[in-house]
């Protein structure tokens, strides 16, 4: 909510039923929460995965993202994978059902091409396969906390409230929400956050528009349109398509006067939904005008939310700094590798793009994972890892958040039956060991 308040009201104490005890408690089902989730529960660990939403996967399946990127990096123009493990069989599982393409060439990288409701359905098959519990359309807002440990979080389903005990938390939230329940320091500085963007997929477009319309030939497009008096925030875009005459538009820019919309406002966020909605109209109709092959294009769908890049970034024991990034850094406790670029999308109608030496990759430090201080028994995986500002803008892509909460979950899992209260002591050899054999790639 807002910052500002006008007044306080007390609650009265209140029991709370404990309503299960764990082993692992995962909040947030997007990539990195399925990640963990599975991770840990094929370690034999009795998991359960809190999700707010109605289905698993996130920002990949919510905002109906349609890509999936930092699989790969090319060598000589030919894609080499750098993620493996859970995310390779998303994929594969995808491929098989006809649901999914790849890896296709895009700019210096290479993507998956998939589709949004597709992975719903096969992440729920793996969740279900993996022996996880999950409970959506529940919300962690709270928690039980007892010498430098998280004893229990309270849950929220509409107006009911009930616990659950449990040993190990990981916060795949996104937006750090444990983390900060939990008075781990965190960033958010909304004058340098990325923009959020609305997505959307275009149906009825004429077969084979994108063989000829590169990110150039669109840009000069909808310059056009600017130029004819539509004020459209952005003209660099990404289109990729699945299917014929499906094609799915990465290309608004959702502000807040000169800056990104507080996510954790709820006033601004509200008001970001109804502009991203606005825009999806919008642009409908510039690129009906102005893009060939658009001319009867309509909006199939739209995402059921709009897209945060960025909101809390949780101080972690290392933060990843965008030196490490674009020199390929090496780190001994490795638990996932990344060649995404620096991916900005700042202010400006374009978007900033810092690309690594051809070839190269960075790894991702375990202490990324682990809160610099506060409960020791909490890690964090996916979007909100300890990251400076570049550095988040290449490792919060798809395929590396599913690593993250790949190892964050094997990781929470290996303290339970080491009898390691605190996870971050971990043996990160063990960890990096039982990765390998679970086919995760650490370079
Ligand atoms: C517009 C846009 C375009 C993008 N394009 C691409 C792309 O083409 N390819 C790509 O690979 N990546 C892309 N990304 C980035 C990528 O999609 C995300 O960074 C990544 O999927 C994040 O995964 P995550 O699991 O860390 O978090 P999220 O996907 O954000 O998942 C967090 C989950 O936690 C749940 N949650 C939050 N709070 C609570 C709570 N208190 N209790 C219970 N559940 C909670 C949420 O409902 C959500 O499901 C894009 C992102 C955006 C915004």
């Amino acid at each position: 909510m807002s910052k500002i308040h006008i007044d306080e009201i007390v609650l009265p104490a209140r029991e709370v039923p404990v309503w299960r005890e764990v082993d692992i408690v995962v909040v947030g089902g997007g990539l990195a929460g399925v990640g963990a989730a599975i991770a840990a529960g094929r370690a034999g660990a009795r998991v359960l995965l809190v999700e707010a939403q109605g289905f698993l996967g996130g920002t990949m399946t919510a905002v109906t993202v349609g890509s999936i990127c930092g699989e790969y990096v090319l060598e000589n123009g030919t894609p080499r994978r750098i993620v493996g493990g859970l995310i390779e069989e998303l994929v594969n599982r995808l491929m098989a059902r006809g649901e999914a393409r790849g890896p296709e060439c895009w700019l210096q990288t290479a993507t998956t091409i998939y589709d949004p409701f597709a992975m719903r359905c096969v992440l729920d098959e793996m969740i279900h396969e993996a022996g996880v519990e999950t409970l959506m359309h529940t919300r962690c807002i709270d928690l039980d906390q007892k010498e430098n440990r998280i004893t229990g979080l309270v849950l929220g389903f509409r107006s009911q409230l009930f616990a659950v005990r449990c040993r190990q938390i990981i916060d795949c939230t996104g937006d750090g929400e444990v983390a900060a329940l939990a008075g781990v320091p965190w960033e958010c500085d909304l004058e340098h956050l990325q923009m959020p963007s609305a997505m959307f997929r275009f149906g009825g477009v004429a077969p084979g528009t994108l063989d000829t319309l590169d990110r150039a030939a669109l840009r000069a497009r909808l310059e056009l349109a600017v130029a004819e008096g539509m004020d459209l925030p952005r003209t660099a875009g990404g289109l990729f398509s699945l299917r014929d005459g499906m094609v799915h538009a990465n290309v608004t820019r959702l502000e807040h006067g000169a800056r990104s919309p507080d996510p954790l406002s709820a006033e601004e966020m509200t008001a970001t939904e109804i502009e991203g909605r606005r825009q999806v109209k919008l642009y409908e109709s510039a690129f009906r005008r102005f893009v060939p092959g658009f001319e009867k294009a309509f909006v199939a769908d739209a995402g059921s939310l709009a897209g945060i890049r960025e909101s809390r970034r949780i101080c972690g024991r290392h933060v990843l700094t965008a030196d490490e990034v674009l020199r390929g850094a090496k780190s001994d406790t490795a638990i996932a590798c990344s060649a995404w670029p620096v991916e900005d999308h700042g202010a400006d109608r374009k978007t900033r793009w810092v690309w690594l030496e051809p070839g190269s990759y960075y790894q991702v430090p375990f202490g990324c994972l682990v809160p610099e201080r506060g409960p020791g028994n909490l890690l964090i995986a996916g979007r909100c890892v300890s990251a400076e500002h570049d550095a988040h803008a290449s490792l919060r892509v798809g395929a590396t958040c599913m690593a993250m909460g790949q190892a964050a979950g094997l990781a929470a899992a290996i303290a339970i039956d080491d009898g390691i209260a605190a996870v971050g002591a971990i043996a990160i050899d063990k960890l990096q060991a039982r990765l390998t054999a679970d086919q995760a790639f650490l370079g």
